[in-house]
């Protein structure tokens, strides 16, 4: 599955004000890191029940004189050759530019959906402007919208999201874990492939090309079936450079997309890094199981009995405490040290993540915890939790029932969290509850 959308258009047409009105949280998920990755916008959305991340490709156009050229400067382009549905923004205001038909013309090749969408419509003469955008030639509907009040952008989601696909559609291997290796250039991915698969793999995909799917490789080990996705050899064969940071984070959120567990490596020697943590918020919004493996743990000299203590506390503060349900694992892929458990520990994680609870094992534990603890009093109204019950969903969600859901508060939703997590496994797994009427 690869639910990526992403927002094109000339600088000013108001793409990164859609944007944030569409990601779930503003900029949730931002790469703030310096040099090669500037001003990169990948957020995650929702609708319909669908899952989708949006990339907004705005970032690589502006600050230069000769806009266009660098607009279509190869990041953007990679942008939209990833994304499997294109928001072609342009503005009502400005009505049809040159640059918005130089734009057209590249987007017709592409031969993927490609949403016209008319933004500025904020009254009825300039809503009229929008048919001028039938000027560009593209086979598409135009989108009348109006960012800034979000008039029209229901409408525009309910035409996207018909072609995402679901994110429970039954895997076509059904359970058999797909495993992703995800992580930052250099961390060691393609070597850890190469040591599992016990020989050297050069994979031939050009990337120019347009078909990059992952390269799915079924193994069995210990008995146990997975799926490995692999997707790291793919950005070697990079012939831009200074593309190889940008398109490594984009083949992670496909790769992601397609997963059940992943395995996020972490050079030791340069530690924890914000990409990292923009991957496992990503990671944790799609309800991934999740695994950090530290990788190169040869290079770390001096070694004491609390060095990988201390590594995994750092790693935890800066996870915080939503996060801190993450395994970390310590291994040396060139030296062969915990390569394998690695991978048991990402079987274990997809095996927590379709864990069932009864809801008489479910109450048993919960409702002694909740007795023991019952939800502060809200102006005076005391909230009763009557039972709870895990809910049939492909990840592990619960639904406490009780008769003042909306006076439950984030803190006593993170006790009832933590309490789950410490009566069941679900290291690695996120978990969501939810509070109903009863
Ligand atoms: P980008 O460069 O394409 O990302 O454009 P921005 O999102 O930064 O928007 C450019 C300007 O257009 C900002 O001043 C926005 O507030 C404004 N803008 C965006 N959407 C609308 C809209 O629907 N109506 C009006 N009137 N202004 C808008
Ligand atoms: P990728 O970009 O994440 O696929 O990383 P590579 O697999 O290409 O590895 C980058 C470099 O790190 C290569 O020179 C590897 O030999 C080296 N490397 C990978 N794993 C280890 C490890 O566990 N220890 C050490 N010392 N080097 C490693």
């Amino acid at each position: 599955m690869s639910n990526i959308l992403a927002i094109t258009g000339r600088p000013n047409v108001g793409k990164s004000t859609l944007f944030n009105r569409l990601v779930e949280r503003k900029k949730a998920i931002m790469d703030n890191e310096s040099g090669v990755t500037r001003d990169r916008h990948y957020g995650f959305g929702q609708w319909n029940g669908k899952y989708f991340t949006i990339i907004d490709t705005g970032g690589y156009v502006t600050g230069s004189d000769d806009i266009f050229e660098e607009a279509i400067r190869d990041q953007v382009k990679l942008a939209l050759d990833e994304a499997s549905v294109i928001l072609f923004m342009v503005d009502c205001k400005d009505g049809l530019t040159d640059m918005d038909q130089d734009f057209a013309n590249i987007l017709r090749e592409l031969k993927k959906p490609v949403f016209v969408v008319a933004n500025k419509a904020d009254n009825p003469d300039l809503i009229m402007m929008a048919n001028e955008f039938y000027g560009l030639g593209l086979e598409s509907d135009i989108h009348v919208i109006a960012s800034t009040s979000g008039a029209g952008t229901g409408d525009l989601l309910d035409a996207v999201v018909e072609h995402f696909e679901d994110s429970d559609l039954e895997n076509p291997e059904e359970g058999i874990p797909r495993i992703s290796i995800l992580g930052r250039p250099n961390a060691g991915k393609s070597s850890y492939l190469n040591a599992l698969l016990g020989k050297d793999r050069s994979i031939v995909t050009d990337i120019a090309g347009t078909t990059r799917d992952a390269i799915n490789t079924r193994y069995k080990l210990f008995g146990k079936d997975f799926i490995l996705t692999d997707t790291a050899g793919i950005r070697k064969k990079s012939k831009v450079k200074e593309d190889i940071e940008f398109y490594s984070v984009l083949r992670a959120i496909q790769s992601l997309q397609d997963s059940d567990v992943c395995i996020v490596m972490i050079d030791a020697e340069r530690g924890f890094e914000a990409q990292d943590m923009n991957i496992i918020t990503l990671a944790d919004k799609y309800k991934k199981g999740i695994m950090i493996m530290v990788n190169k743990w040869d290079l770390i000299e001096d070694k004491t009995t609390n060095t990988a203590e201390n590594f995994r506390k750092d790693i935890q503060e800066k996870l915080g405490n939503p996060l801190s349900y993450i395994p970390i694992i310590f291994t040396s892929v060139t030296q062969k040290q915990r390569i394998f458990q690695a991978i048991e520990l990402a079987i274990e994680v997809n095996t927590n993540r379709t864990r069932r609870i009864t809801t008489s094992e479910l109450n048993d534990a919960m409702l002694a915890e909740i007795e023991h603890y019952p939800p502060p009093a809200l102006k005076g109204k005391h909230i009763k939790i009557k039972y709870v019950t895990q809910l049939p969903t492909r990840t592990p969600s619960f639904a406490f029932f009780c008769n003042l859901p909306q006076y439950i508060k984030e803190p006593y939703e993170r006790f009832l969290t933590n309490k789950l997590r410490s009566h069941f496994d679900f290291r690695g797994v996120p978990i969501k509850i939810y509070f109903r009427q009863k």
